[in-house]
C-alpha cells in the first residue's frame, strides 16, 4: 500500500517537473528577451529636424528595423548603455502627413517585438531662390562632376564613431549674413537645380571657419562642386560639412575640438562670391543646422544620459 502510494506520488511529482519544463522551454524567449522599451525623442517633427530612437534594454545580439515612408536611409543604430540608440533625419522633401511608423526588434534572426508609432510630419514651406550664373560656372555643377564628389563624400559619411564626440551647443562655424537658407528651392538659370542643403553665410575670403563642435575629420579635399571641403563626424552618424573653402587647415582622421579653426573662407568650386556653405547631415540626409544649433545639447543629454522619456 506504501510502495503504491510512493509510486503515485513519484508519477505526479515527475509529470509537475516535466510539465514545468516544458513550460519554461515554450517561454523561453519571453523569460529570456525580455521586451524591449521604444523610446521616442518626439512624435512630430518638421521636415529638416530629426528625432532620437533608443531601444532598451538590448543585448549585443539585439538589432532594430525602423520603417517609415519619409525615411529613406536606414537609421544606424549604436549601442549606448544597455540599449541601442539612433539619430533619424526626416529628409527636405518629406510629404507631410500622419505615418505609422513600425519598430521591429530582432535577436539573432527572431523578431521578439515589434511596434507601430504614430508620427506626424508637419507641414513646411521653403522660399524658392533664383539664381543667374554664366555658362561656365553652370557647366562646373556637371552630373558627372557631381557623381565624382558623391563617391568622395558618400564614403566620408559611410560610417560614424559608435560615441557622441559633440558636447553641449554646436556653434556657429563664422558670424556672417545668411544669403540661403536650408531647403531653399533653387532654380539656376531658370532650371530647377535641386533644394539647398545646408546654409550659406556670406563673409570676405580669409575669414577663419571653426568647427562647430567636437570631431573627426573624415574628409578634408577639393571637390568639383563644393571646392575646397572639410567634413566632420560627430559620432552616432552626425555630420557638418564646410564647403568653397579657401584653405583647408585640417587633415583626414584629425581631431579636432569646438571651437578650432578648420579652414578659411572662399570661393572655390560652384560658388558665386566668398561664402561658406555650412551643412548638417544624419549620414547623407541633410539637417536644418538651426535646428542641431538648438536642439543637439539636448539630445546628447538625451543619448548619453538616457533623459528620454515616454
Ligand atoms: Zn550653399
Amino acid at each position: 500500500m506504501r510502495q503504491k502510494h510512493c509510486l503515485v506520488l513519484s508519477s505526479v511529482l515527475v509529470v509537475i517537473v516535466v510539465g514545468l519544463a516544458v513550460t519554461l522551454f515554450v517561454l523561453q524567449p519571453d523569460v529570456m528577451c525580455p521586451k524591449p522599451n521604444v523610446i521616442f525623442s518626439a512624435v512630430q517633427a518638421e521636415p529638416g529636424e530629426f528625432f532620437v530612437v533608443r531601444v532598451d534594454p538590448l543585448g549585443e545580439d539585439g538589432s532594430v528595423l525602423v520603417e517609415a515612408p519619409f525615411i529613406t536611409e536606414d537609421p544606424c543604430f549604436f549601442r549606448q548603455g544597455k540599449g541601442l540608440v539612433a539619430l533619424i533625419p526626416v529628409g527636405y522633401r518629406s510629404d507631410p502627413g500622419v505615418y505609422a511608423l513600425e519598430v521591429a526588434v530582432t535577436k539573432g534572426s527572431k523578431t521578439i517585438y515589434d511596434t507601430e508609432q504614430v508620427f506626424t510630419v508637419n507641414a513646411r514651406n521653403f522660399a524658392i531662390q533664383k539664381l543667374y550664373v554664366s555658362p561656365e560656372l553652370h557647366a562646373k555643377r556637371d552630373e558627372t562632376l557631381w557623381a565624382d564628389d558623391h563617391m568622395y563624400t558618400g564614403h566620408a559619411r559611410a560610417q560614424s564613431n559608435p560615441d557622441p564626440l559633440w558636447h553641449g551647443p554646436f556653434l556657429e562655424p563664422l558670424k556672417g549674413r545668411i544669403t540661403t537658407q536650408f531647403g531653399q528651392i533653387r532654380y539656376i538659370n531658370d532650371q530647377e537645380s535641386g533644394r539647398h542643403s545646408g546654409l550659406d553665410i556670406a563673409s570676405p575670403q580669409g575669414t577663419p571657419v571653426v568647427a562647430t563642435n567636437d570631431g573627426a575629420v573624415a574628409l578634408a579635399r577639393p571637390l568639383n562642386v563644393t571646392g575646397n571641403t572639410v567634413i566632420l563626424d560627430h559620432g552616432l552618424n552626425l555630420f557638418t560639412s564646410y564647403s568653397h573653402l579657401d584653405q583647408i587647415a585640417v587633415e583626414l582622421g584629425q581631431r579636432v575640438t569646438k571651437g578650432q579653426v578648420i579652414g578659411t573662407v572662399g570661393s572655390t568650386g560652384f560658388s558665386t562670391g566668398s561664402h561658406l556653405h555650412w551643412t548638417v547631415s544624419i549620414g547623407g540626409t541633410f539637417v536644418d543646422p538651426y535646428f542641431v544649433l538648438e536642439s543637439a545639447d539636448y539630445l546628447e543629454g538625451a543619448i548619453l544620459r538616457g533623459e528620454l522619456s515616454d
